[in-house]
């Protein structure tokens, strides 16, 4: 792992960070993510190029629209900065191998999937229908050319599994799951299940406790009654991201206190 690579990653990750806010912003409308052009909502002008770099056109306005002033949103360049992070993460995690491409396209999707399902409590097929099959025919080219067909199958079947568990649990408790985490699972399934099993299992595990932590201390506090809507797609896309990021040495320590290694 180079400099070179992580400087290309963070380059990389800025650039597609600036196309996952229009993915967060339009596919929630049903609009074209090619036009029109990016434009200030209040007064309609469209947004220059030398005012659309990542992060650094929002500093430099400081977050107001260059002809009315009205405010720009802070979520934009935290999602440029997110996207950046996650590019270099993986590329540290990864190196230059064949599942880097996948694995960006992962951290890329759970991002914008993330700060959709938290604005509208929802995971929208125009995005998992396109990309759960993009991740795998990446995941099963890496697999191939890295000469091991048997984690192809893994990731396949890594996808089904982790599906068929959520959709067991939609089964049993619709109110707290939707078959938009379904598709979720599939697709995070896939990447989870090309590292093996037990990155699976550690990628749901962690959204479990980190969603049901979460969900207890917004009870105790009273900011939610139990009717209150908690999006559960965030959780399993920051438990995946633990998983793949993290995975393996949380997973060599368990081994090792429960002594099978
Ligand atoms: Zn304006």
């Amino acid at each position: 792992m180079t400099p070179a690579l992580l400087a290309v990653a963070a380059l990389l990750g800025l650039v597609l960070g600036s196309l996952a806010n229009v993915v967060i912003v339009r596919v929630p409308q049903g609009g074209s993510l090619l036009r029109p052009a990016s434009a200030c909502p209040r007064c309609g002008a469209s947004v220059r190029a030398r005012d659309n770099v990542p992060v650094v056109s929002w500093l430099a306005l400081r977050g107001r629209c260059r002809d009315c002033g009205e405010r720009i949103s802070a979520r934009y360049p935290l999602v440029e900065l997110a996207s950046a992070g996650l590019f270099v993460a993986v590329a540290a995690r990864f190196g230059l191998a064949w599942a880097l491409p996948a694995y960006w396209l992962f951290a890329w999707t759970l991002l914008c999937l993330t700060a959709i399902d938290l604005e509208h409590y929802r995971i929208p097929n125009r995005l998992t229908y396109p990309l759960t099959p993009a991740l795998g025919a990446l995941l099963v080219a890496a697999a191939l050319l890295a000469g091991e067909p048997g984690v192809a199958v893994r990731a396949v079947l890594g996808g089904v599994a982790a599906a068929g568990l959520l959709l067991g649990l939609a089964l049993i408790s619709p109110r707290g799951m939707g078959l938009g985490d379904v598709k979720l699972a599939a697709f995070l399934g896939l990447g989870l299940g090309y590292l093996g099993w037990a990155h699976v299992a550690l990628g749901l595990f962690a959204a479990f406790v980190l969603g049901g932590v979460l969900a207890i201390v917004l009870l105790a506090l009273g900011l939610r009654d139990r009717q209150g809507q908690i999006p559960f797609g965030p959780w399993l896309a920051a438990g995946a991201l633990v998983s793949v990021l993290a995975g393996q040495p949380i997973i060599a320590a368990y081994l090792g206190v429960m002594g099978l290694r």
